[in-house]
C-alpha cells in the first residue's frame, strides 16, 4: 500500500484537486440560490464596556447565519472565505449591510438608547470604491449619527494594498465612523504599523484569551497589548470571554471593552432590547 501511495502521488493530487473543485462549484450553486432564497439572516452579539460598576452593553456585532432548505445553520467561518474568494461577498455583503442598518435603526428608534452597530467587512467589500458612499447613504436615511457605526476590518484588508486601503480608512474618517482592526494579533501586523492608520478601535482575537488568567505570560501579553493599544490612541475590544476570571482580569487591567458567550451570545435581534433596558438602569444609578 505504501508502494502504492508513492508510485502515482500526482493521480492522488489530481483525484483530490477535483473534489475539491467540485465542492467548491457545488457550494458555488448552494451560495448562489441561498441569496436568491433568502436563507441568510442576521444575528448580533452584544459588546459590553467595562466603566461601570456592571458591564453596559454599547454595540452589537451583526453575524452573518445561514439556514439551509435542511434547516441545518451553516457557520459563516464555512462560507465567507468562499464567498470572499470567489466574489459572492458583494451582493452578500450589500444585503448584510441593509440588514443590519435596517434592525439597527428600529432598534434605536424603538428604545431611545444610542447603542451602536459593528458590521464585519471583508477585504473584498473593503476594496470597492461604492462603499463608502453606500455606507454614507445608510447612515443618511435613517438618520443614525456615524459615530455609532463601527467598521470592523482584518489586518489582509489593510496591510495587502496599503496605499489603496489607507485612502479608503481616509474616507471613512472623514464620514466620521469608527474603524476597528478585528482579528488583531493572529495574522502577521504589528502594533508598530498601526501608529499610521487612522484606526480608532483594536479587537483582539479570543485565541489570546484561551489561557488567561491561569498562563501569567498571556495575561502578561494581554495586558501589553492593551496598554500599548492605550499609547497609540486606540480602545480595546477583548473577544472570547467565557468565564468570570477572564472578566475580573481584564477589568483589573483597565480593558475598555469585552464581547463573549459569558456575557452575551449571538442572538436574534429581539434578544437585545433587554440588554438595553439593564443597560438604562445600571447608567442611572451609577
Ligand atoms: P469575528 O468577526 O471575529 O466574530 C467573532 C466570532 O467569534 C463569531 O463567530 C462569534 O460567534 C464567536 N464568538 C464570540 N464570542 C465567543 C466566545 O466567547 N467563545 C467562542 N468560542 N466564540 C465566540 P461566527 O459568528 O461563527 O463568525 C465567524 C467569523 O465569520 C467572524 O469572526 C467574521 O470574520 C466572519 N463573519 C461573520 N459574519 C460576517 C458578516 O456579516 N460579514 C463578514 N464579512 N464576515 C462575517
Ligand atoms: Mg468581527
Ligand atoms: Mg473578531
Ligand atoms: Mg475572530
Amino acid at each position: 500500500h505504501a508502494k502504492h501511495g508513492t508510485q502515482h502521488p500526482y493521480l492522488f493530487y489530481c483525484k483530490e484537486h477535483t473534489r475539491l473543485a467540485q465542492n467548491r462549484f457545488k457550494l458555488d450553486v448552494q451560495l448562489r440560490k441561498a441569496i436568491k432564497k433568502q436563507e441568510f439572516f442576521l444575528q448580533f452579539q452584544p459588546i459590553f464596556s467595562l466603566g461601570k460598576q456592571q458591564p453596559v452593553i454599547c454595540n452589537i456585532e451583526a453575524l452573518i447565519r445561514w439556514k439551509t432548505n435542511k434547516g441545518e445553520v451553516v457557520s459563516p467561518a464555512e462560507f465567507i472565505p468562499y464567498a470572499e474568494q470567489s466574489g459572492l461577498i458583494l451582493p452578500m455583503g450589500e444585503w448584510i449591510i441593509a440588514e443590519a442598518f435596517k434592525h439597527w435603526a428600529k432598534l434605536v428608534k424603538d428604545s431611545g438608547h444610542e447603542v451602536g452597530l459593528s458590521i464585519n467587512i471583508s477585504p473584498r467589500q473593503f476594496r470597492d470604491h461604492s462603499l463608502p458612499l453606500r455606507i454614507a447613504g445608510q447612515l443618511q436615511r435613517y438618520h443614525l449619527p456615524a459615530r455609532l457605526l463601527t467598521l470592523e476590518i482584518t489586518e489582509s484588508a489593510v496591510f495587502e494594498h496599503e496605499e489603496q486601503a489607507l485612502e479608503t480608512l481616509k474616507q471613512f474618517k472623514a464620514i466620521g465612523v469608527r474603524l476597528s482592526l478585528d482579528d488583531f494579533g493572529v495574522g502577521n501586523s504589528s502594533l508598530f504599523k498601526l501608529k499610521h492608520l487612522p484606526l480608532d478601535e483594536l479587537k483582539i482575537d479570543r485565541a489570546f484569551m484561551i489561557d488567561v488568567p491561569e498562563s501569567s505570560a498571556d495575561s502578561e501579553i494581554v495586558s501589553t497589548i492593551i496598554k500599548t493599544a492605550g499609547i497609540l490612541g486606540l480602545s480595546v475590544v477583548v473577544e472570547g470571554i467565557e468565564t468570570e476570571a477572564q472578566l475580573e482580569f481584564l477589568r483589573k487591567i483597565g480593558c475598555d471593552c469585552i464581547q463573549g458567550f459569558l456575557l452575551g451570545r449571538p442572538m436574534d435581534i429581539q434578544g437585545i432590547p433587554p440588554l438595553l433596558v439593564a443597560a438604562k438602569t445600571q447608567t442611572l444609578s451609577a
